[in-house]
């Protein structure tokens, strides 16, 4: 990796970490959608040819199991298209996580989801890219993806599973946020995640093309708590969670719950990380071939970077509030600033939050660029081999 703010840093030694809950496996970065929000890494394409095969990965599952994770969230890309798929969920179950796909729907069949409800899968989240077919699969780059998504939805319910729908909204959706609720209402989804788009991948790179104003946002979180009102007055079971964009708040989030605390990631080669957008950081991370999950968590340099407060700069070292976000994003604040050590700009007391201010005044004019499209020849352009 290529040097940076973030290397050379001290390691700190004294164990000021608890276990990993939450494995995310991201099987593989090939998707057959092109989604411009996409949060994999831009140069994904460079990677398509070094996944991890069956075997590694329940080794993986059960190196994480003996660390204390109980859910697995298996993820991509497209999850679908690794064929071991039932393979992989019957394996992890057998180990006692608690079992999460991740899906577009494309590539499911009922076949598929009677198979993975016999491997033990315990609940099965679909993402729509709008509710209205054309934008959906504008922005999907498929004609057939909504009706496929549709019936994908239907058949996940039919056949028992707890189902949450993820709709990523943004200027091009956000409009139409109650045709998106009263879609997920007419599927029997059980959560609803209205996730307002977060500026990382390839999402970064369209930030123009799918900031949403204050004003879209504003309508869409009210419209969303009468929903809410309405639906808990009716005794709806549907739970509706709106995520509001960091670009649109005066604090940062508490990224992760804390850089290695809770949560860490494997990419479909094998890098272990602790965040699935840290792969874009000047840290040298560890691959599970080459390390224990156990020495990655407790050991590497790359987990212990931004655990403890050590690493912190002015405003966040002397700051009241550095127990509650932890800095904020460390990939937020590298790619805005190009030192992951300074503060999240999104919080109102770094010397960077111009760049929050100028985006939200940018998002109140048309976009001038076009859509880029998440493929792999758009990849490839930013492959550095
Ligand atoms: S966000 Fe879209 S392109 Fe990216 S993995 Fe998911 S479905 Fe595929
Ligand atoms: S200065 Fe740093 S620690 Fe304080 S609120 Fe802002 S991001 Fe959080």
């Amino acid at each position: 990796m290529s040097g940076g703010a973030c290397q050379g840093l001290p390691i700190s030694l004294p164990k000021t970490h608890g276990q990993p809950l939450w494995l995310l496996a991201e099987l593989t970065y090939k998707c057959p959608l092109q989604c411009p929000y996409c949060s994999n890494p831009k140069d994904f394409a460079g990677f398509n040819d070094n996944e991890l095969s069956t075997q590694e990965w329940v080794r993986v599952f059960e190196e994480g199991r003996k660390l204390g994770a109980v859910q697995l969230g298996f993820s991509g890309g497209e999850p679908l298209v690794r064929q071991d798929l039932d393979v992989l969920i019957r394996e992890a179950r057998q180990m006692g996580y608690y079992t999460n796909l991740i899906t577009s729907g494309v590539g499911l069949n009922e076949r598929k989801v009677e198979s993975f409800r016999e491997a033990g899968l315990d609940h099965i989240q679909v993402s729509f890219q709008a509710s209205d077919e054309t934008v959906n699969n504008m922005l999907a780059g498929s004609a057939k993806a909504f009706q496929q998504k549709l019936k994908m939805a239907r058949e996940v319910k039919a056949q028992g599973y707890p189902m949450v729908l993820n709709f990523v909204t943004h200027r091009h959706n956000i409009d139409q946020i109650d045709r998106i609720i009263e879609l997920c209402i007419e599927l029997e989804a059980d959560y609803v995640e209205l996730a307002t788009c977060q500026y990382y991948g390839w999402a970064f790179e369209n930030r123009q093309q799918l900031m949403p104003t204050r004003a879209q946002l504003e309508r869409a979180e009210r419209i969303t708590n009468e929903y809410r009102a309405k639906l808990a007055a009716q005794g709806h079971p549907i739970k509706l969670i709106f995520v509001t964009p960091d670009y649109y708040e005066e604090r940062p989030k508490a990224c992760m719950n804390g850089w290695g605390q809770v949560f860490l990631t494997v990419t479909p080669d094998g890098q272990a990380l602790p965040c699935h957008s840290a792969r874009m950081l000047p840290i040298e991370f560890p691959n599970v071939r080459d390390m224990s999950l156990q020495q990655i968590w407790d050991e590497s340099p790359g987990f212990n970077h931004f655990r403890g407060d050590d690493w912190m700069q002015e405003p966040c070292r002397s700051c009241d509030e550095k127990d509650k976000d932890f800095g904020g994003c460390h990939c937020q604040a590298y790619m805005l600033t190009g030192d992951a050590t300074n503060a999240d700009p999104v919080c109102s007391k770094s010397e960077h939050h111009g760049l929050i201010l100028n985006a939200r005044a940018e998002a109140e004019l048309p976009a001038t660029e076009p859509l880029l499209f998440r493929n792999e020849r758009n990849s490839r352009v930013f492959y550095k081999g």
